[in-house]
């Protein structure tokens, strides 16, 4: 299947230059949402992970019914100050400014094999803290999937140490 067909681009967004893959084309046909987590399924599946972290928010839309397919649990990524139990945090740069993502600390246990998902690896910041939020529970972070990859903004190179898949380039 073209995935990349059903993509969105939406020139612009959020500010002038920014040329913003818009996944929720793809989500909303039954078709196309099924087979690409039919695809990461594949992909995943012989990392044999015993639980998948999705960082917030879209990371939630693939995450959760990958955890479901493969019978496994899911855990969500968030912003600060949104999970209400006690959590571990990492904060990491953006282009400007800084933001920081928790997991409850209670949800991962050290030796766990973690799969993490996103919509889209960029620079590879936004995956690389939530590889370190895994990593500083103790658990084991045995790959990273995405539905897109933006290939010149370096993020593969940054996420060296761990397999990466993505199921479309631009
Ligand atoms: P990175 O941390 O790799 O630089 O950026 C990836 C994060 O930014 C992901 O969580 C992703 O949701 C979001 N992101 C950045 N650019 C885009 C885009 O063009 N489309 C979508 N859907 N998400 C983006």
């Amino acid at each position: 299947m073209d995935f990349a067909q059903k993509i969105r681009v939406i020139e612009d967004f959020p500010k002038p230059g920014i040329s913003f893959k818009d996944i929720t084309s793809l989500l909303k046909n039954g078709e196309t949402y099924h087979k690409a987590i039919d695809a990461l399924v594949d992909k995943v599946l012989p990392w044999k992970p015993e639980l998948i972290l999705g960082p917030e928010a879209r990371g939630f839309l693939l995450g959760a019914p990958l955890a479901y397919a493969l019978g496994v649990g899911f855990v969500p990524v968030r912003k600060q100050g949104k999970l209400p139990g006690e959590t571990v945090s990492e904060t990491y740069e953006l282009e400007y400014g800084t933001d920081t993502l928790e997991v409850h600390a209670a949800d991962l246990h050290a030796g766990q094999r973690i799969a993490i998902v996103d919509d889209l690896l960029a620079t590879g910041g936004t995956m690389l803290a939530t590889a370190r939020l895994a990593e500083k529970i103790g658990a084991e972070v045995v790959g990273m999937s995405f539905l897109i990859e933006l290939s010149e903004l370096g993020g593969r190179e940054k996420l060296k140490k761990y397999p990466v898949f993505s199921l479309v380039q631009y």
